[in-house]
């Protein structure tokens, strides 16, 4: 049975749906104002993985994912630019220009990590009006109170409030920071909407019945997440960094009108991380999917390198550990390609692989089985049959692993080399390998059989 880490309640939890055999699942979308980072990216596959995970249990899935174009600002505390605003002035273009640019590119970073897109994407800007129309509800149920540039929700008003931290309200706010806004009630309340600046003119703003503004971030999710999926929701996903403001803030202004519950899972992924440091999109250690294309790194071998470590754990970004990753997915591929038709998987693995996924997705243990069920004595087609099924789970395309093509007197060089081996005589079997390297061919020894690589040119 599937378990799941669930945030609100800090454990693990056997998973059922509200509607049998079907999940709603809302996950956070980017903020199209720069490349998403593979910080970023370790989160979307993380729900990737859910999504497989669950598809394997036999859900149908609605998935929805939000467009962050609007209303996020620099600062946590309703302070600072607009990250939009500011992403527009730094490339002398508009705000809607840079929105689809990075969308469009954010989208291509999915596709090339083999991560399967929502049902719904949805932009904020394209949900004005239900946002306005979700801040009156909250002011009629008296939630709300106005400032000179916004209007605010009181966190006060809602018993429970925080409660995705396992804090309370006095402890959020000793820890809430400390702000330029003295207007407001208590320093976690966050803003619904916030008036255009005066004197400058915003790029995107719109009428409301408080002022002329843009709505807050928080909004968004919660708005565009009801309108989708209903009053609640099975899964709610982000990265750990939502878990105080902004999903906690999502549960306030749904919970304060709806009287439910608005979530019953939320998961959230841990950072990836550089030097002990979150990789941050305003950070030096900003590297993204271009970054290691240029590096001859495929996409696919940093989506295996995120499989390794589980995804409630931090994960250390070093060049050298996605190396030795790139090298492992490729010596996953080779062996795949080279165990011909699959035919009746090994059942004693694949039940051992589901019993991992099921786990909390723990991919790290999964993939563990692959390697042990190919090092096993199982036939070639059974363990091919397997793979393909692993890889529903897994995505890393195993099924267009392609044996490379290697020239007759490099496999003559091969088989010689094999024979040598098994008479023991090393020396000569590693001048083999010297003679079979210099034709551009490198091999390598691993428990589960001897691979041969195209070599690296770097
Ligand atoms: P953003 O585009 O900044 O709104 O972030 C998109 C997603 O990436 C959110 O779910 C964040 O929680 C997540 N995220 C941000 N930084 C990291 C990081 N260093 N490692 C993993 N996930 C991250
Ligand atoms: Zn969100």
């Amino acid at each position: 049975m599937l378990q799941l880490y669930n945030t609100l309640t800090r454990m693990k939890e056997p998973f059922t749906p509200l509607k049998p055999g079907e999940v709603s699942l809302y996950t956070c979308g980017p903020t199209v104002y720069n490349y998403a980072h593979i910080g970023n990216l370790r989160t979307y596959i993380f729900e990737d993985l859910l999504k497989r995970v669950l598809s394997s249990n036999e859900y149908r899935i609605k998935h929805v994912m939000n467009i962050t174009d609007v209303g996020h600002l620099t600062s946590d505390a309703d302070e600072g630019e607009d990250k939009m605003e500011k992403g527009a002035a730094r490339e002398h273009k508009t705000v809607w220009e840079v929105a689809e640019f990075y969308t469009k590119e954010f989208k291509n970073n999915l596709a090339d990590l083999n991560i399967s897109e929502p049902d719904v994407w949805c932009k904020a800007t394209d949900h004005i009006k239900e946002q306005v129309a979700w801040v009156q509800k909250l002011e009629e149920k008296g939630f709300t109170y106005i400032t000179s540039d916004g209007v605010y929700f009181d966190t006060n008003k809602l018993p429970n409030y925080g409660k995705l931290t396992g804090q309370k309200l006095s402890e959020l706010k000793e820890g809430a920071r400390v702000e330029k806004n003295s207007e407001k009630r208590n320093p976690t309340d966050f803003a619904l909407w916030k008036f255009s600046p005066k004197g400058s003119k915003r790029q995107m703003e719109w009428e409301s019945p408080w002022g002329k503004g843009f709505p807050g971030w928080h909004l968004e999710c919660s708005v565009m997440a009801r309108k989708y999926l209903g009053e609640t929701i099975d899964i709610h996903c982000g990265g750990i960094d939502h878990i105080p403001v902004h999903h906690t803030n999502e549960i306030a202004q749904v919970e304060a009108v709806t009287g439910k519950p608005f979530v019953r899972i939320w998961m959230h992924g841990a950072f990836l991380e550089m030097d002990k440091t979150k990789m941050a999109k305003s950070g030096e250690n900003f590297i993204t999917l271009q970054t290691l294309k240029d590096k001859k790194i495929q996409p696919l071998s940093y989506r295996y390198f995120c499989l390794g470590t589980h995804y409630r754990k931090r994960l250390n970004f070093s060049w050298e550990a996605l190396e030795a990753a790139q090298n492992g997915y490729e010596n996953l591929c080779a062996l795949t390609a080279g165990l011909g038709e699959p035919k009746i998987g090994c059942a004693e693995f694949e039940k051992k692989f589901t019993d991992a996924v099921n786990d909390d997705l723990n991919m790290p243990k999964a993939l563990g089985v692959v390697w042990d069920m190919l090092k096993s004595s199982n036939p070639p087609h059974a363990k091919k049959a397997s793979l393909l099924k692993f890889d529903e789970v897994l995505g890393l395309n195993l099924k267009d692993a392609k044996p490379i093509e290697v020239p007759d007197d490099v496999r003559k060089l091969m088989e010689q080399r094999e024979e040598l081996r098994k008479q023991k005589k090393w020396d000569e079997s590693d001048q083999l390998r010297d003679e079979i390297a210099d034709k551009g061919f490198r091999v390598e020894d691993t428990p589960a059989g001897t691979i041969v690589k195209q070599r690296r040119r770097v």
